[in-house]
């Protein structure tokens, strides 16, 4: 690493140890301790994530780091610090947050996420760094140089949409996950994740722009060589959501357990919005299925298809067969 990035990595040591104390030892991080603990962190979990809390006040951190002889304008371009309008001086980028710090490859940290206390509809419910020389959202995955490890080990990674969602996970026992910082995955995160895994799974939240993200990534994921399987959570439920309400054990075994496969997810995709009761949602599914499938399986996935097209919809499968080689000659 360039050595001129050397303070701003020491500036973000010293505001993410700030933000700590903040969170642990003071009267003022006692509303932010609480809303962690209702979350279900324990005191160790906060310390070993480096969670912390910045203050309402506009400037503490930019006079501490201004005490400390931090060049203010690479502070500023470190993301931690913004000037005042009238060029007086600076003040704080993050205040009144939860803070997670997001750590490179390296275990150093290079950014925060910041959480809003109650969701609102004024403020932005997390607030990230900006891009810096540090930091590289498309290059940086949430918990990657804590689960490297484990993700080596056992060939495997679950990739989630929300950080919070990776510390679930850890807190149930799952040590090989990393999570995206806002929703698009890049090239690099999949060379990243190829270097060290052979599968992915990913899971992402119940509403329906996770089942956008889970489609995305999965397609990149499969683009890049990685196979990849998709876990699906019941209702709206996010990953978060689903180990809070049932438990660590019930995740680890029926969501990240029972992952499946694009061809399996595709089907599940394109099913959500129908009611096959009615004869053109049954129509549009199997046009669907068919125009995404088709180029993609193998004979053996082939004849899964079509028995599940035809227990599902009841057409029969003679013409469900003669449809897919219809659908086949027309793409070839
Ligand atoms: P929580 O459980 O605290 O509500 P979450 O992880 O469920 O958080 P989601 O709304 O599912 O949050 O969003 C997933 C990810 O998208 C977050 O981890 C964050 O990185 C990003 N994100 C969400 N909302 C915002 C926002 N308003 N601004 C920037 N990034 C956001
Ligand atoms: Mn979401
Ligand atoms: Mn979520
Ligand atoms: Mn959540």
């Amino acid at each position: 690493r360039k050595l001129e990035n050397q303070s701003m990595i020491e500036a973000h040591k010293l505001a993410a140890n700030f933000y700590s104390h903040l969170l642990l030892n003071t009267v003022e991080g006692e509303k932010a301790l609480q809303y962690l603990e209702q979350r279900g962190f324990s005191r160790e979990h906060i310390e070993n994530y480096g969670i912390g809390w910045s203050l309402d006040d506009r400037e503490v951190l930019s006079q501490l780091l201004q005490r400390k002889k931090f060049d203010m304008k690479e502070m500023e371009q470190a993301g931690l610090c913004i000037m005042k309008n009238d060029g007086t001086g600076y003040f704080d980028r993050f205040r009144g947050r939860v803070m997670f710090p997001l750590h490179d490859d390296n275990g150093n940290v290079v950014a925060f996420s910041g959480r809003i206390l109650s969701d609102s509809k004024e403020e932005a419910k997390y607030l990230n760094s900006p891009e810096t020389p540090i930091f590289e959202k498309g290059r940086l995955l949430y918990n990657f140089h804590h689960a490297r490890l484990n993700v080596r080990k056992t060939g495997k990674v679950i990739l989630f949409e929300g950080f919070m969602d990776t510390i679930s996970a850890e807190r149930a026992g799952i040590m090989n996950s990393v999570a995206v910082m806002g929703t698009s995955l890049s090239d690099t995160h999949l060379t990243k994740l190829k270097r060290i895994a052979n599968q992915l799974i990913i899971c992402c939240d119940g509403d329906n722009a996770g089942w956008e993200a889970a489609r995305r990534f999965a397609i990149l994921a499969q683009q890049k060589g990685l196979d990849a399987q998709i876990a699906l959570l019941p209702g709206k439920m996010d990953p978060d959501e689903y180990i809070t309400t049932y438990g660590g054990e019930a995740f680890a075994e029926k969501v990240i357990g029972n992952p499946h496969s694009y061809m399996s997810f595709t089907m599940a995709y394109y099913k959500r919005s129908k009611n096959l009761s009615h004869e053109n949602d049954v129509l549009q599914y199997i046009h669907e299925v068919m125009e995404e499938l088709a180029p993609k399986v193998s004979p053996i996935e082939r004849d899964l298809l079509l028995r599940q097209l035809n227990t599902e919809t009841g057409v029969s499968a003679e013409a469900l067969r003669e449809q897919l080689t219809k659908t086949v000659g027309k793409i070839a």
